[in-house]
Formats: C-alpha cells, sequence, structure tokens
C-alpha cells in the first residue's frame, strides 16, 4: 500500500516554511529571483525549487479580495504518466514499498518535452547544465530513516499529513466534511489516482491552472498504444457522469 499525504490548503498560511525546508533537506542552491507583483516567489518550479507555495489573489463579485495559497509538488500518480512515457530504462522508478515516483540520474537521456508534456500537473524540471530531470522524490532517503518528509515534518499549522494511504484517505474523508459544512464547494483533488492529495475550499482553478489534472501536452505512442494515462481517463469518466 503507498504513503500518501493529504494537503488541506484550509489551513496553509503562505509561510512557505515548507519550500525552504524542501530547498534546505535537498541542499539546492539559492537562485537570483525577482518580484513579479505576488507573495509568490519563485514565480514557478525549477531545476533548484521541487516545491513551490503558490498564491492567487481574486477579487470576488462583491468587491472583498480572496486569496488562494497552493503548496505545489509531484504528485505521486499511483499509476505514473511520466514514467509511462519514459523511453530509458531504469529512468523512471517507482517504489514499491512507498509508491514514491522517483527519477534517477539516467533521466539526462529522455527527452525532457516528452516527460514534462507527459505529467498533467506539469511537474517535471530539467537542470540545463546535467540534462537531468528533477522533481520532488517523497524525500525517500528521510522515509528509508523512518522520518517523514520534510516539508511535512516542517509545516506548524499542520496543513499537511503523511501516513499509511488508508489512513490518511479516512483523515482526508472526515476534514472534508467538515470543511464542507461552511464552504460547499470543498473538494479533494484527484484523490484515487494520487498519492499527494489536495483539499481545497473552492474551484481548483482559482488556485492554480494545474490543480487537477490537465490534458497531456505530448500524449506518446507508446503511451497511445498502451491505453494509459488512466488518470485522465478516470477524471474524463467522472465528468462524462
Ligand atoms: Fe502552508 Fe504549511 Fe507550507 Fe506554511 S509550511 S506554506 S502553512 S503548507
Ligand atoms: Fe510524474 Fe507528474 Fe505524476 Fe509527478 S505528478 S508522478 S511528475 S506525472
Ligand atoms: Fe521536497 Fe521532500 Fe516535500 Fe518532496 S517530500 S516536496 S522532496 S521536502
Amino acid at each position: 500500500m503507498p504513503k500518501t499525504f493529504l494537503i488541506d490548503t484550509t489551513r496553509c498560511t503562505a509561510c512557505r516554511g515548507c519550500q525552504v525546508a524542501c530547498k534546505e533537506w535537498k541542499n539546492l542552491p539559492a537562485v537570483p529571483t525577482k518580484q513579479t507583483g505576488t507573495h509568490q516567489n519563485p514565480p514557478d518550479l525549477t531545476h533548484f525549487n521541487l516545491k513551490l507555495v503558490r498564491f492567487s489573489e481574486h477579487v470576488e463579485k462583491n468587491g472583498k479580495v480572496s486569496w488562494y495559497f497552493f503548496p505545489d509538488q509531484c504528485r505521486h500518480c499511483l499509476e505514473a504518466p511520466c514514467k509511462q512515457a519514459s523511453s530509458v530504462e531504469g529512468a523512471i522508478i517507482q517504489d514499491e514499498a512507498t509508491g514514491a515516483v522517483i527519477y534517477t540520474e539516467k533521466t539526462a537521456q529522455e527527452d525532457f518535452d516528452v516527460i514534462r508534456g507527459a505529467c498533467p500537473y506539469d511537474i517535471p524540471r530539467q537542470n540545463p547544465e546535467n540534462k537531468r530531470i528533477v522533481k520532488c522524490d517523497m524525500c525517500s532517503d528521510r522515509l528509508k530513516a523512518g522520518m517523514l518528509p520534510m516539508c511535512v515534518k516542517s509545516c506548524a499549522m499542520g496543513a499537511m499529513t503523511f501516513g499509511e494511504r488508508a489512513e490518511v484517505m479516512d483523515l482526508a474523508q472526515k476534514r472534508l466534511a467538515e470543511v464542507k459544512k461552511t464552504k460547499p464547494k470543498a473538494q479533494l483533488l484527484n484523490p484515487d489516482d494520487l498519492a499527494v492529495i489536495f483539499l481545497v475550499e473552492d474551484d481548483p482553478k482559482k488556485y492554480h491552472e494545474f490543480a487537477v489534472a490537465q490534458a497531456p501536452a505530448l500524449l506518446t505512442r507508446k503511451q497511445m498504444l498502451a491505453g494509459a494515462f488512466s488518470p485522465l481517463r478516470r477524471l474524463a469518466r467522472a465528468m462524462q457522469g
């Protein structure tokens, strides 16, 4: 049974502690960035930023300003489209014990556009120097040592939970029921397909374009022949009712 995250955005204050903790644990260097008129910084995920707290501001019909926080990262898809699109043996693997989708040094031999294009959440990034494709690895080194992922450990607001899938799913449903009492639009995002489940209280599009699965930019011949991409197929089926 894979491990699972619950990221409860209703508890997130956009403190960015998780973003910084990820960077520190992964020993990723600081990079020049720029202020783009929003609290979100850097503006997007990069090969040195595997976790990014996205920040959106919306003016509602009544003139009130609402803020939406979304601590973005790889969803560790249960049937990962990026892995299905891989053409290099051993470049993208899935750890049996945890379900973590892990990119190895062999990703340098992959076609980056194909791998990024296959991801419904636009997560993979490439290091331009060594050509390796990178993303969150579920802090596999910490899991092996019996520790929580660094981002989960760092969240003082208790917005992130990590553990056995059945227990986290149970908690997610209970928390959803609680939030729905005051926020009827609350929902879990693609919970049946992912090991990183977000709870949001409003339209997911208000949080981030890729908060829910988007159609892949590139669907490879290999994927089409395999009839792969089950997360999107399930989503399409659900929308058809
Ligand atoms: Fe949100 Fe917790 Fe991350 Fe802070 S550490 S940005 S509260 S998820
Ligand atoms: Fe791969 Fe994207 Fe799924 Fe992560 S979210 S496992 S990068 S397809
Ligand atoms: Fe970063 Fe580890 Fe959290 Fe992934 S699980 S976002 S690598 S801190």
